[in-house]
């Protein structure tokens, strides 16, 4: 391909012009699966009352078998999503109203909205501008008397500064959890994502590496979290005969039971995580080596200690150097048939809800009435320098999702940017603009 033909976005043909698509996830053995559930014909094996099936029907409970020894845990809790994880998660460790938790603001908004679940007041630290996870020292200078926990997300597949932050919790006294949603099958220091804190977990939703529809697992070593989150999962409430306040807080009233349909597909799924994750970093050590010598670019950095699994391959444009604005260059790659382009990421610190403070009804509750008095945590610009920079200026993701990868799609991709760089000083005089 000749990069100096017309861009597309200037009337040319687009360096892609077919639409790419993900690869297929599922198979025959994948129908063979549901249609053995179905056959059965019991498709919740759950009762939310003691007995045996308090804790879920045949195909829930050999997938978590599965994957405490997949991922090399004592215990693994199926849910019927990873929000649903998060919530038994941060009820598990027995946050009160009032209680502060630390997160990230580049995440879902499940993270957060978790910690709201149970009157927890979310403070959002900054971000590691390399690899946009939680920034320990960001964490340090947040911790007050009302820190109760941190939750760190391995954001886009590399985990956050996992042994850091081990030591920041326990030198204060906090629980540490992790959600790594996206980066099922990575490795930190050579353990799996997801081990290296009190609880982890991950998600089957369609869009994450392996997936079942909608599904979650959560992971711990710790029993009695183990048992807690069990308990949460189904309706606990009606179980439970303990007297101990403690023992009791937080069983409240839930089903976050995961189906056996959707238990028997991620089963299937489960074994071709690290199949898959090895195909997205083939594919993004192919992006690296078309990419890295493009002025003004710069391709994802993969911390010393860690493997990405690549939910989002997480690019950074330098606008100021390029003379073109970040939206215009997004024009450029999408026109070119770009797959999966993302130009921002979340600042979840910014969204109204924290802005205004408002979550249960109108009064202000958790930072206003909770017990041990009215919360100072605040929200809004200015909170994360470095999150609303990168969100604002340079920032530019690929999800990985969106594309199969083979090396022709791949080659396409690396092409079609190539094409854009080549002919930068169109895009700059065609709209005169800003960087
Ligand atoms: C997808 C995702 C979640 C939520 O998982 P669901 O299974 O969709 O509920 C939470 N956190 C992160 C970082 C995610 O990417």
């Amino acid at each position: 391909m000749n990069p100096h033909q017309t861009l597309a976005i200037l009337g040319g043909r687009p360096a892609i012009s077919r639409p790419m698509t993900p690869a297929p996830a599922m198979d025959e053995h994948d129908v063979q699966a549901v249609t053995s559930v179905i056959r059965d014909g019991v498709l919740s094996g759950y009762i939310g009352a003691p007995g045996e099936a308090f804790l879920g029907g045949p195909r829930v409970r050999a997938f978590e078998r599965q994957c405490a020894s997949h991922f090399g845990v004592r215990h693994a809790v199926a849910v019927n999503s990873w929000t649903s994880g998060l919530v038994c998660a941060v009820g598990a460790i027995g946050i009160e109203p009032g209680d502060e938790v630390i997160t990230t603001p580049w995440t879902m908004a499940a993270t957060a909205t978790a910690i709201l679940h149970w009157a927890g007041i979310p403070v959002f630290a900054d971000i590691d501008r390399q690899t946009y996870n939680i920034d320990p020292r960001s964490v340090e200078r947040l911790i007050t008397p009302r820190t109760k926990a941190v939750i760190a997300v391995d954001i886009f597949g590399q985990s956050a500064d996992m042994r850091a932050l081990r030591a920041l919790c326990d030198r204060h006294g906090l629980k540490l959890l992790s959600d790594c949603a996206q980066a099922p099958g990575a490795l930190h220091h050579g353990a799996p994502a997801g081990t290296l804190a009190d609880i982890g977990g991950f998600s089957f939703n369609y869009h994450k590496h392996v997936h079942c529809g909608e599904g979650g697992v959560i992971v711990t070593d710790d029993d009695r979290m183990a048992r807690r989150l069990q308990l949460i999962r189904n309706h606990a409430e009606a179980v439970v005969s303990s007297d101990d306040p403690v023992e009791l807080s937080n069983l409240l009233g839930h089903n976050f039971r995961l189906g056996e349909m959707e238990a028997a597909v991620a089963s299937v799924q489960l074994p071709r995580l690290a199949g898959r994750v090895a195909m997205r970093q083939a594919a993004a050590a192919a992006l690296d080596a078309g990419l890295a010598d493009l002025p003004g670019l710069s391709t994802p950095a993969v911390l010393p200690g860690n493997t990405h699994a690549y939910y989002i391959y997480a690019l950074q444009v330098d606008t100021v150097r390029l003379g073109v604005s970040r939206a215009r260059l997004l024009e450029a790659l999408r026109a070119e048939g770009v797959p999966g382009l993302v130009g921002s990421y979340q600042n979840l610190h910014l969204l109204p809800l924290f802005r205004h403070r408002i979550a249960y009804g109108t009064g202000g509750f958790p930072w206003k009435g909770a017990p041990g008095g009215d919360s100072s945590v605040t929200y809004g610009p200015g909170l994360c320098p470095v999150a609303e920079d990168l969100h604002a200026r340079s920032f530019l993701g690929l999800a990985m999702g969106q594309f199969a990868h083979a090396p022709q799609d791949v080659a396409e991709i690396v092409q079609a940017f190539r094409k854009v760089w080549a002919q930068l000083d169109q895009l700059r005089c065609a709209v005169p603009e800003a960087a």
